[in-house]
């Protein structure tokens, strides 16, 4: 899948989390921080890949993406799988508690928004062509559904043009349905 389909994915996983927890007492900057996190949960798993948009978007990225790919063992290896999902988490935490002093923020929630990304990113993946190893460091790739040529290419038209698509109709629809919610979230600020 291509960045910006990951990134409206795991923005979307997050409204769908947001309406069914409703967690109360959202400050704003937890609300902004949160979704900022999210949207790198949802690139993260590509740090594999160095031509990848979260390394387009970090200064010096194209080096570093070069150096790093190789450790995680080349593109949807050990970081596109549930082992790497927990690590993510981990060092997620680790870097969340090494800024605990400087933002003032729920960091559960925020840590929460991230790992919804990077999960939002596995599944999508799954959903290509070239599946993902879910089950690493066994060696199965996994897709939905499970014949692959039923599943999409990258980039191509289905992602384009129904894929993406149906992820924006989803966020309407909730923001629709779900307005009453997202009004009296507005008004707690
Ligand atoms: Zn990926």
């Amino acid at each position: 899948m291509t960045g910006r389909t990951h990134d409206l994915a795991a923005f979307t996983l997050l409204n769908l989390v947001y309406i069914y927890s409703q967690p109360s007492h959202l400050e704003f900057s937890t609300v902004l921080v949160s979704v900022g996190a999210n949207l790198i949960g949802g690139l993260t798993p590509d740090l594999d890949q160095p031509t990848s948009e979260i390394w387009r978007k970090i200064p010096a990225g194209s080096f570093l993406g070069r150096v790093i790919s190789p450790i995680l063992g080349g593109h949807r290896f050990i970081s596109h799988s549930l082992l790497g999902l927990a690590i993510f988490g981990i060092l997620g935490k680790y870097l969340l508690d090494l800024m605990h002093p400087v933002l003032l923020v729920n960091y559960t929630i925020v840590w929460w928004s991230f790992m919804i990304g990077v999960f939002s990113h596995l599944v999508m993946d799954s959903l290509t062509k070239e599946g993902v190893p879910w089950l690493f460091p066994l060696p199965w790739r996994i897709g939905f559904p499970p014949f692959k040529f039923l599943r999409i290419r990258t980039g191509g038209i289905i992602e384009t043009f129904i894929v993406f698509p149906l992820l924006l109709l989803a966020n309407i629809y909730l923001f629709y349905y779900f307005y009453n919610i997202y009004l009296s979230f507005l008004r707690s600020f």
